[in-house]
Parts: C-alpha cells; structure tokens; sequence
C-alpha cells in the first residue's frame, strides 16, 4: 500500500457512513439568490446578515484601497503590515462598539487562537460553555491553560465547578460564545457577569453571530444586554454581518498592547490585504450612520420565522436570525436539504458530530439582501418538502 493509503481509507470510510461530500460551487458573488453547481438558487445559508458582502459602498472602497496600498499588507503587523488603513479601523471599530480599544486580526479564528492564548497561563483555568465555536476550542487547546466545560448554558453548573475549583487557580476566564451558532439562542450574559464578579473571573464573550446583528444599530450581544464595559474581551467578526474578512477583540487599552506584543498571529501571519480593511472601514460607518440594514434583517427574520411556525416546523428556541429548522434523524435532514435544493432553496443540513444524534436539522440563515419574494418562494419550497417528507 502507498504511504498515503491511510488517508485513501479513511476517505473511504467517509463514504461508507455517507458523509462524504464535494463542496458547492458559487459562481459569483454571495448575495439573496446564488448561481450554485450551475443552478439559481435562493441563498439561506450564508452568514452575510446584512448583505454588505457585494454591497457598493464596500467594493467601491476596496477599489480604491487597493489603486492606492496594493493587494498585499506585505508583511506580519509588527514589521511592515501596520497600514494605517489598520489603525483606522481599530479607532472607528472602538467607537462602534464604545469600547476603550480594539485590535484587529486577519480573522474570527486567528483571533480567538492569538487572543486565549496570550491571556492565559499555566497557573489560570478557562471555563467554556460545551457549545462554544470549534475555535474557542483550539484557542483553549493551545493555551496552557487547565479548562473545564460546564453545561450549555447552565449557570448552576458554572457556578458549582467555580466553588469547587476557585481557589486552585490565579485567574479564570470564562469563555462563552454571545449567540450560538447551531441554535441562534443567546448566551446569558447578565448572569455570567454576576457569577464573574462573585467569583474574581475574567469573562471573554465571542459575538461572531451577534456582531452586526443584535443591539443597538448591531453593536452587539453585549451592547443587547447593556453590558457595555463589563465584559473584558469581547470578540468580533469582520467575516459575518460585516461582510469582508477579520476578526477582532474589543477592550480596555492595556489588552490590546499585550496583544500586539505576544498574540500568535499578530506575530507571524501577514496582515489583513488593505482592500478588506478599506471595506471594512465602509461597513461600519454604514452601521453608524443608520440602522436600515439591522432592521431590515430583523424583519425578515420574523416573517419567516412566523412562516414556518404557521406550516408546523419546530424552529427550537432560536431568538435570533439563526433558524433551526429541526427534523431529527441524521439522513432525514441531508435528503431534506437535498429536495430543498431541487426546489431552488439552499439550506445547509447540519448533522451529527457538528450537533447531537438525532438533533438533525437544516439551519435557515436570514439575510437583509432576501426579498419577500425570495422568502415567500422558500416556505413554499419548505411546505413542499415538510408535507412529502412528512415532516409538518
Ligand atoms: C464564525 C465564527 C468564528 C470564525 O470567524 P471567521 O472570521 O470566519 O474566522 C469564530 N467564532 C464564532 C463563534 C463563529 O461563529
């Protein structure tokens, strides 16, 4: 056998259980409807909340950047990469998010990756709720951290490994995500702030899907729940409802010098291309001039929400955008995705191990780009494939 036969036999066992895939193609932007596998199809999967991925204002921007600083940054920050493009939009992302500072990164997951592990030691714990984001995870793994996963959620829980364990450790930090990607359900921040401060904690909060979306002109989970100030790392992507690429960490002034000196990827990955920055720099000036696209994407979110829990789906206890639509057994939910996209709705099917067995569903992502055609076209596609799969 080759020496790469260990990689053909586990691709093989991938297609045994019926897991294998080969990605989709888009070709073109991502917007309401998409050209996927040479097929028009409305777009319910994307993360692009509120259409500022092909939005003018942004690719005028990054024309512009890119006539004036080239595609390159050219090197890691620290040496030559700090275009000042960069501290442009650490000073206006600060202001959005009304925060003492903010340090960028080239995305979500470096972010988390750089940022955990240079805020903890051997001596400190990390406390991470069991659905926290796959990077959380590595960011904790790299860290040298001991960590301990307490039940999604359960405050009860957080607080009882907290009495326990306190008082073994110099600092702790709990970790929890600020919206949930598989559920759209919203973490309980209010609380995690009290138990926080009970116990001495440090409370890191990564807002991927709440950044752009929740708050007060999307600034925000913790901005939702009026946290502003109390929370220390609050993390960010430029990757969703902003709609270009990038992660960051919003706090107090003296987290970001730290990073800038030991955060991983600061260190030894190039810097964001200037293009993404200039875009960037654009998508949230268009956030601060005006909550159109914010209010846009909510409406959407409720009329179909209230679509499809009028025809019988069980959408569980989403409170956001984030729609899952629960069927339950893992190959019910892939051949529903399948039927769906015949029907010209894409809707990714999300299965187990990214979620429990038997926990199935197809997550519905709202976007402001859809129209009420767009939606109205999907519940039908949605009654369609629920009444023949005899799911509604
Ligand atoms: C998507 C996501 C990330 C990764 O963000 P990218 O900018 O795409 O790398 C990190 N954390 C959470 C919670 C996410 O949902």
């Amino acid at each position: 056998m080759s020496k790469l036969g260990f990689i053909q036999e586990n691709i093989e066992g991938l297609k045994a259980e019926g897991t294998y895939r080969k990605l989709p193609v888009n070709f073109g932007p991502c917007t309401n409807v998409i050209n996927l596998n040479g097929h028009k199809v409305v777009n319910l999967s994307s993360n692009n909340y509120l259409g500022l991925a092909n939005h003018p204002r942004l690719l005028k921007a990054a024309v512009s950047a890119t006539e004036k600083y080239g595609v390159g940054a050219g090197s890691v920050r620290t040496i030559v990469g700090n275009q000042d493009l960069l501290e442009e939009l650490e000073v206006i992302l600060a202001k959005f998010k009304e925060e003492e500072a903010v340090t960028c990164f080239q995305s979500g997951l470096n972010c988390n990756i750089g940022t955990i592990q240079a805020i903890v030691s051997k001596e400190d714990l990390i406390l991470s709720d069991e659905l926290n984001h796959a990077s959380i995870i590595d960011g904790i793994r790299l860290s040298r951290a001991d960590k301990a996963i307490y039940r999604h959620s359960d405050m009860e829980h957080l607080e009882a490994i907290l009495k326990e364990k306190r008082s073994l450790y110099r600092n702790v930090l709990i970790i929890t995500d600020g919206v949930f990607s598989m559920d759209g359900d919203l973490a309980k921040l209010p609380e995690i702030v009290s138990i926080a401060k009970k116990y001495d904690c440090l409370t890191y909060v990564d807002d991927a899907h709440g950044s752009g979306v929740l708050g007060r002109g999307g600034r925000g989970t913790v901005d939702h729940f009026g946290l502003n100030g109390e929370i220390d790392f609050i993390i960010g992507t430029l990757s969703k409802a902003i709609g270009v690429i990038g992660g960051y960490v919003a706090s107090k002034q003296v987290v970001k010098e730290w990073l800038l000196h030991r955060a991983r990827p600061l260190l030894f990955s190039t810097a964001l291309p200037p293009a993404a920055t200039a875009a960037t720099i654009e998508a949230v000036k268009i956030l601060m001039e005006s909550e159109k696209y914010t209010h846009k994407l909510w409406d959407n979110a409720k009329h179909f929400k209230a679509g499809l829990t009028k025809l019988g789906f069980d959408i569980g206890k989403s409170e956001t955008p984030i729609t899952p639509v629960m069927i339950g057994e893992e190959a019910k939910t892939m051949e529903f995705s399948r039927i769906l996209l015949e029907e010209g709705v894409f809707v990714s099917g999300i299965v187990f191990p990214t979620v429990p067995q038997g926990a199935g569903r197809c997550r519905v992502m709202i976007s402001a780009s859809h129209t009420q055609e767009d939606l109205d076209f999907a519940l039908r596609a949605f009654e369609k494939v629920g009444k023949k799969l005899k799911i509604i």
